[in-house]
């Protein structure tokens, strides 16, 4: 239904003239909002025309006391509707045996899918788009300087609905992406099958690793070990055939085979069997999750695509600016220099998987099955790193009353898939700790997850507990949860009291911070271009889009790998689950790594109790806004680059390049 510019003009006039001039804009733009979503169903144009007579309101103290009301019903909703999904998704997340088919039904079904339907069909999200304006990210940047906290209340409930998705398509937007997780977290690899040429075997006979997480993880391993190299070429050549599909489909998730990544032989008995390769299954379910996500473009107010919507409303940074924010790092001389320092430390030329180079980091520490020691004796299950998260937060740095408190609201479960924290929508609600744990206890990659995800769980309930308004709360987009997470995770030996602090160690973890972005945003950058050519080819097959991804993620390898790799045409930066069935996440972890790098740099030397909650109470702003709160400054790789080259002149001076 088309409400025309001659009806919504005289509704504005007639308002208008009821409540005075000075309210026009909120007037005009909420006349327009309504109208937008406005349908036969909703009723006829003089129930449009009643609708909004009826419910503007153009008192400031009326005004509040709605906003307070409509406040606190979003967080009754969102809370209760977040503790279903979490709730009704635990035999899926969590390590607790095999996953039914019943399971899977229950874990597709969204209890917000009707939300939105509802609060139409109801018109209280007309009553909201009629009082509370939506800024478009342009806007709330021109704004942000003069908005009070009040007014960026206002512009988050303006935030509320900008769309109208029918439910069916919201129901399968959901199943499509837990489908796709779940594929991604039982696609194992079962490292003890794994042989090279001559039939040698490398892998204990328990080691299970999930791809790419514990694949990558074991790549890094490697490093300190005498038979690292060839472990780590086998890894590769396993990634590599993931990528391609040509893996044996029943290698995955299975250990009755034998198999020979190098010559892609499958064997059984000593003999070698026919097999069929996986049949593009990868790029099956990144197909059906853009295909489930394009059906939403129409009913959008203003972003018209995922991508869009992904940059300007979920990240509120545009698609542009990140990209130049890689393309900085990426081409940076001071990547190259570091490079010169890796090989020079690793005594060879560089290999194509040295993206995951971890010596920075392990420059001071010791070997992992030392780690994994210490981690079994001080956690030897799940419940004793819960009953600890207390004294961890003390070591960290905060007092007695603060961490009882916030240790009291996070719970710790084992995780099915590598682990993630899922946070409570309301104040009534747990934060959800989740990390891998094997059957002798938590290890040191279990332990160094567990850090991760407690750093999501300390923010998520500072910035819900301690905020002044609901609808502010949370930070401004997933990559400012990961710096709090990386902040946490890269203190794990401190708290094993396993750290050794000196200027070294700064910048090392200087260098180390360098060389982890400049893989991962490759690999967001592939991520990107793929969605960009999925708009551009959305009628492609699995094996269309499996041929683009490669071409893409070798294109990025030659463009800015290539020459510190000396080698041409690597498709590993397409290696990423991620990549599968997160649509479009990947950019938040470089973000999250630079911004991470501002304000682990800001938080030296000074007490992360203190300041980690002053900065998770300027909540859900924008994000160059928040960051110019937290730390005085934009959102930069600059600092990062700067500190590089500091470190570099130093190692230099000290004439000891590792
Ligand atoms: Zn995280």
């Amino acid at each position: 239904m088309r409400i025309n510019d001659k009806i919504k003009d005289a509704l504005t006039e007639q308002i208008t003239e009821e409540h005075g001039n000075i309210h026009r804009f909120r007037i005009q733009k909420g006349i327009e909002q309504v109208s937008c979503f406005w349908c036969e169903k909703d009723g006829n144009i003089q129930d449009f025309n009643n609708f909004c007579k009826k419910n503007f309101i153009s008192n400031d103290k009326l005004l509040f006391e709605n906003f307070k009301r409509i406040e606190k019903n979003i967080e009754i909703l969102y809370g209760n509707l977040n503790r279903l999904n979490i709730d009704l998704k635990r035999p899926l997340h969590l390590d607790s045996g095999s996953i039914l088919p019943i399971d899977m039904d229950f874990g597709k079904y969204d209890p917000f899918a009707h939300l939105e339907e509802d609060l139409y069909k109801n018109k209280i999200a007309f009553f909201i788009l009629l009082n509370f304006p939506y800024y478009t990210l342009d806007e709330k940047e021109n704004s942000s300087k003069k908005w009070d906290r009040k007014e960026w209340s206002y512009a988050r409930v303006g935030d509320l609905f900008i769309s109208r998705i029918p439910s069916i398509i919201n129901q399968k937007i959901s199943e499509v992406f837990t489908n796709a997780e779940a594929y991604i977290s039982e696609y194992n690899i079962y490292m003890n099958r794994l042989i090279d040429n001559n039939g040698t075997r490398y892998f204990p006979e328990e080691l299970k690793l999930i791809s790419h997480w514990g694949l990558r993880d074991e790549i890094k391993a490697a490093y300190q070990n005498p038979e690292g190299l060839v472990k780590q070429n086998m890894i590769y050549n396993v990634m590599n055939r993931i990528i391609y599909q040509d893996i044996p489909g029943n290698v995955i998730n299975s250990p009755e085979f034998v198999w020979n990544p190098f010559k892609n032989e499958v064997i059984k008995y000593g003999k070698k069997i026919n097999f069929s390769s996986e049949p593009d299954t990868r790029y099956d379910h990144f197909l059906k999750i853009f295909k489930a996500l394009k059906r939403v473009d129409k009913y959008y107010l203003n972003y018209s695509t995922h991508i869009k919507r992904k940059f300007n409303i979920d990240r509120e940074i545009p698609e542009i600016e990140v990209e130049k924010l890689f393309e900085k790092v990426l081409s940076s001389e001071h990547v190259r220099s570091t490079a010169k320092i890796i090989k020079k430390g690793l005594n060879r030329e560089l290999l194509p998987f040295d993206i995951w180079y971890n010596g920075f980091a392990l420059n001071n520490s010791i070997p992992e099955p030392e780690l994994d020691k210490i981690v079994l004796k001080k956690y030897p299950d799940i419940e004793s790193f819960e009953k600890n998260i207390k004294n961890i937060l003390i070591k960290l740095g905060f007092s007695k009353n603060k961490a009882e408190f916030i240790s009291s609201k996070i719970k710790v479960e084992p995780a099915r898939g590598a682990g993630h924290a899922w946070g409570p929508e309301i104040r009534t609600d747990l934060s959800h700790l989740r990390t891998r744990v094997t059957e002798k206890g938590m290890n040191y990659k279990g332990f160094n997850t567990a850090m991760h995800e407690l750093g999501h769980c300390v923010e998520q309930t500072l910035s819900l507990y301690y905020i002044d308004h609901y609808m502010l709360h949370g930070v401004p987009n997933t990559a400012f949860t990961e710096a709090f997470a990386f902040v946490f995770q890269t203190r794990d030996l401190e708290i094993l009291d396993q750290a050794n602090e000196n200027i070294d160690s700064w910048y090392y973890n200087v260098l180390s911070t360098l060389w982890s972005s400049y893989e991962i945003m490759g690999v967001s950058l592939v991520d990107m271009k793929v969605w960009n050519w999925i708009y551009k080819n959305p009628e492609a097959e699995p094996r269309e889009l499996k041929h683009a991804v490669i071409k893409i993620a070798k294109h990025i390898w030659n463009k800015y790998y290539s020459d510190i790799f000396n080698i041409k045409d690597q498709p590993i930066l397409a290696i990423y689950s991620h990549m599968i069935d997160c649509a479009l996440y990947l950019p938040d972890y470089p973000i999250g790594f630079l911004i991470k790098f501002q304000i682990e740099k800001f938080l030296r030397g000074k007490n992360l109790e203190k300041e980690m909650e002053r900065m998770c109470v300027i909540g859900k702003v924008i994000p160059q806004l928040w960051m110019k709160k937290a730390v005085a400054q934009n959102i930069s790789a600059h600092p990062l680059l700067e500190e590089t080259k500091i470190a570099l002149e130093y190692f230099r001076n000290k004439g000891h390049l590792k």
